[in-house]
């Protein structure tokens, strides 16, 4: 932008109108006491009064891009959402955005979104609804109609323009899954027009807008698909992709877009009922409440004022667990050193590392950096260097003890000692210590690249700020810390433990394991509680059942299994026999009425007590720690949640 620029409008709180000497506008979005761009009210009332302006002296051509240093738009105001109490209300909602950005769609002057770091949902769909789109290459451009995750649609223009633009095939894939696309595939699947680095981005911005290109569309083969035949064509694919993962109907909102897409043109204000049924279901309720947890576990990893981020981790144990934090810590950025016994051992968490490195990044060249940023380290030389230190050795409370014993005198002196025990009280851990409030308990899950939850151990004085700074830590992973108390099994592995236990009585009692599964994942678990204690391992389940349930004899099914060395997954043949990573079933039976009731009553009831016994602080973090810990159906809200609703059902 040049320095001559003329500010029309100092009234508005949220948008900052100017004109540069070209007669282009640039409309900046900053809205006003929020760290991020969000469409409220407010903010589209603004917008509407800035094209009035526009309207009465029509610029060159406007460009839309925003004032805030972490995005673009991240959507609508998902306390908006929470208000929508009567059909009429969300009715309201979605005209606001459709007519608002079919306008912006129709102004006579060319218009650009200039969009840096995130562009969701709503900030998306103000996007398509201009001529052209710019993607500054930065790590954090990211652009999505995640609506869906909330168990709703995306109403202002989404459903209509995406598959306009890119094709029905990208476009429902990103609508049904809310999968974001970086810059590069943004440019790719032709949803921006380029993308730009950013020191170029405003010169680039000038000249596309006044570069009088036609809007581009999805041409050729892809383009047709919007019309008919073809769409219906597709929508009955996409339906049956539908109800092949979620059978149940549990989440309506993916067959609502489609349904829109394919027979409203996009536009839901021609579907009153759809919008009475999705924007005010309970499902909808739930997923916004579980949207609120996810931000709320994000807030307890923000960064801690006055302590910089960890540059360099040392982790102690390439295996299962060590090895891939190592490996994630690396994608994420760090330098990690990686310490085993011998180099053999850790050489397999290298090849994993490489593996993901490829998977997620995408790039030769990243992925190249974050290989070089993980170093194998047999002698353990790192951990004078690191920031942190994880400990991810064997499950014993001597060999811990001894190896903290070795690493304390060669810490540096703020870094903080983490281990990642699911089993040993970090009170018995920390004795032996010179300073016992170094040692943090961290606790991941398995596999780490796909789970999003890490519980950390909190006591009850957190004087030298270590607890903070290991939630930091987590939160500077991308994951999500649940604080938790040093209790055994911490809440996730706590409440696992009776609902697998139950469901191995029920084996015990004559009901086949895909009866069970079955039952569990049509209630919405995301896999089955004895396909799960095969992917664990039985052996695994054993020493966690016989620990953290107050069952004397183990399960007969589970006992004779490990007997015979079948021990799940890993073995090949548990509860089920395992081929190419996969359970071979057999076609399930018919199971009791109230076998999925009787089964997660189990689950509920440990959660309620580790909520009683303040192993967790509070019902809400409780839900969310189940829900991200084991995939606990999120259309119910959470078990406590789902609990409670039953309840209200029940007496209403
Ligand atoms: P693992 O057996 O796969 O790996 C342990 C590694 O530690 C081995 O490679 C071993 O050689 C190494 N090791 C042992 N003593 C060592 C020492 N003194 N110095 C250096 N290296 C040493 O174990 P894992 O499953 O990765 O578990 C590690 C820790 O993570 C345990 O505390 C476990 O309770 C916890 N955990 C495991 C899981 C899981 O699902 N496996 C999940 C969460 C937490």
């Amino acid at each position: 932008m040049t320095s001559t620029m003329a500010l029309l409008q100092p009234s508005w709180r949220h948008w900052h109108l100017e004109r540069d000497d070209d007669g282009l506008a640039w409309l900046r979005l900053d809205r006003a006491d929020r760290a991020v761009n969000t469409l409220s009210a407010d903010v589209m009332t603004e917008l509407a009064q800035a094209l009035d302006r526009l309207q009465a002296a029509p610029p060159k051509g406007l460009i839309i891009h925003s004032g805030k240093a972490a995005g673009f738009i991240a959507g609508a105001d998902v306390d908006e959402f929470a208000e929508l109490n009567t059909p009429q209300d969300a009715h309201s909602l979605v005209e606001r955005g459709w007519h608002l950005f079919n306008r912006l769609a129709a102004v006579p002057y060319p218009t650009l979104a200039l969009i840096q770091g995130h562009c969701l949902g709503g900030g998306l769909e103000l996007a398509m609804a201009c001529r052209y789109r710019l993607a500054v290459d930065v790590p954090g451009t990211s652009l999505a109609l995640p609506e869906v995750m909330l168990g709703i649609f995306p109403g202002w223009g989404g459903m209509k323009r995406l598959p306009a633009l890119i094709g029905p095939p990208a476009a429902l894939d990103m609508m049904l899954t809310g999968r974001p696309a970086d810059a590069r595939k943004a440019a790719t699947l032709g949803l921006v027009d380029a993308r730009v680095p950013l020191r170029l981005a405003n010169r680039a911005a000038r000249q596309h807008v006044l570069s009088g290109q036609p809007a581009h569309r999805a041409r050729g083969i892809i383009g047709w698909l919007n019309s008919r035949p073809f769409k219906s064509l597709v929508a009955k694919r996409a339906y049956k992709q539908i109800r092949d993962k979620d059978p149940q109907g549990h989440y309506p909102a993916p067959s609502a877009i489609v349904t829109l897409w394919s027979e409203h043109n996009g536009n839901a204000l021609q579907a009153p009922q759809i919008i009475d049924r999705i924007l005010t279901s309970d499902t909808a309720r739930n997923l916004l409440r579980v949207f609120r947890l996810q931000e709320r576990l994000k807030g307890c990893g923000k960064a801690v004022d006055g302590v910089p981020p960890v540059r360099h981790v040392h982790v102690v144990g390439a295996g299962t667990m060590g090895g891939d934090i190592a490996a994630w810590c690396a994608l994420k950025g760090m330098t990690v050193t990686l310490q085993d016994q011998d180099a053999a051992r850790i050489a397999p968490a290298i090849g994993r590392a490489a593996t993901l490195f490829a998977r997620k990044l995408k790039d030769p060249y990243a992925a190249k950096q974050a290989a070089d940023r993980l170093i194998p380290d047999p002698a353990g030389d790192g951990v004078t260097r690191a920031d942190i230190v994880i400990e991810a050795i064997t499950e014993q409370a001597a060999a811990k003890h001894a190896l903290y014993r070795s690493l304390e005198p060669k810490l540096k002196p703020d870094a903080i000692l983490a281990t990642n025990t699911s089993s040993l009280s970090l009170a018995t851990l920390r004795t032996g210590l010179t300073a016992p409030h170094r040692l943090v308990g961290i606790h991941f899950f398995n596999p780490v690249a796909q789970m999003p939850l890490v519980e950390v151990v909190q006591t009850d004085t957190d004087e030298h700020g270590n607890q903070a700074r290991a939630c930091a830590f987590v939160g500077q992973l991308g994951k999500l810390p649940l604080p938790v108390r040093d209790a055994p099994g911490f809440l996730v592995n706590a409440v696992l433990a009776p609902y697998m236990l139950a469901a191995m009585q029920k084996v015990d009692e004559g009901l086949a394991p895909e009866t069970i599964d079955r039952t569990m994942t049509d209630f919405g678990m995301p896999m089955g509680p004895l396909e799960l204690a095969d992917t664990v391992g039985l052996d695994i389940a054993m020493a966690a059942g016989q620990q953290l349930t107050q069952q004397a004899e183990p399960p007969r099914c589970l006992a004779e299994r490990i007997a015979r060395g079948d021990l799940g997954r890993k073995t090949g043949r548990g509860f089920y026999l395992w081929k190419d990573g996969k359970a071979q079933k057999n076609a399930s039976g018919t199971p009791p009425p109230d076998l999925a009731q009787q089964l997660i009553g189990h689950l509920i009831t440990r959660t309620q007590q580790q909520v009683d016994q303040r192993v967790i602080a509070d019902a809400d973090l409780a839900d969310a720690g189940v829900i991200f810990g084991t995939g606990f159906a999120p259309f119910t809200g959470g078990p406590l949640h789902y609990r409670d609703s039953k309840l209200r059902n029940t007496t209403t």
